[in-house]
């Protein structure tokens, strides 16, 4: 199959280096596209070695974000390499192209964070609905395991903070809380064991 090279494929993948598209056929209800890496080698994921040795190869077929209203139906060519490390307990491994694979994922990068955003937004059955009115079906349940997955958001280390004090249940019950100066927000909650001696217990 020959290679292709047109404004619409700049347009399908604005962001994606190192892969070319080596087809383009545009209906009213989806675009399919074939795609491969144009890069030398991969690197193996368990000790990072860089392979040029192709093992094999085959197709993916990941579910993609509606580019203008259509199905995106891509079929990646994905290699196989051997990886060069002989103490490597992984040989061969298959390579990832950049946004469009991860590894055991049916979805592109970019619909797994997009879908992730929708999630973050509206939780499991609301996200659930308005991706699918989007052209993206997902359960309810799937929604939930990929806001599951995601990363804690990192804290940064507060350099000031100050103590104040807080009172639940009506003020029966008090404990400190130490707030960051410069963001105003509770850094911790600790129990005040004066508070029983306050409360003249
Ligand atoms: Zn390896």
């Amino acid at each position: 199959m020959e290679e292709t090279s047109s404004p619409l494929e700049a347009v399908l993948s604005p962001s994606i280096a190192d892969v070319s598209v080596l087809s383009l056929d545009v209906s009213r209800e989806a675009i399919r596209i074939d795609v491969c890496s144009t890069a030398a080698g991969a690197a193996c994921p368990d000790c990072g070695s860089e392979s040029t040795r192709v093992h094999s190869s085959y197709q993916r077929f990941p579910a993609d974000v509606p580019n203008g209203g259509r199905l995106m139906i891509l079929r990646l060519r994905v290699r196989r390499f051997f990886c060069p490390e002989s103490s490597c307990a992984r040989r061969p491994f298959a390579e990832q192209l950049p946004e469009l694979t991860r590894r055991h994922s049916r979805w592109t990068e970019r619909l797994l964070s997009t879908l992730a955003a929708v999630g973050l937004a509206l939780a499991g059955r609301a996200g659930a609905r308005l991706a699918r009115a989007f052209g993206m079906p997902i359960s309810r349940s799937a929604v939930l395991r990929l806001l599951d997955a995601l990363p804690e958001p990192e804290v940064p280390v507060p350099r000031v903070v100050d103590v104040d004090e807080y009172a639940t249940r009506k003020g029966r019950i008090y404990g400190t809380v130490l707030v960051d100066v410069e963001t105003r927000r509770p850094v911790d909650l600790l129990p005040d064991r004066m508070a029983q001696h306050r409360r003249g217990c």
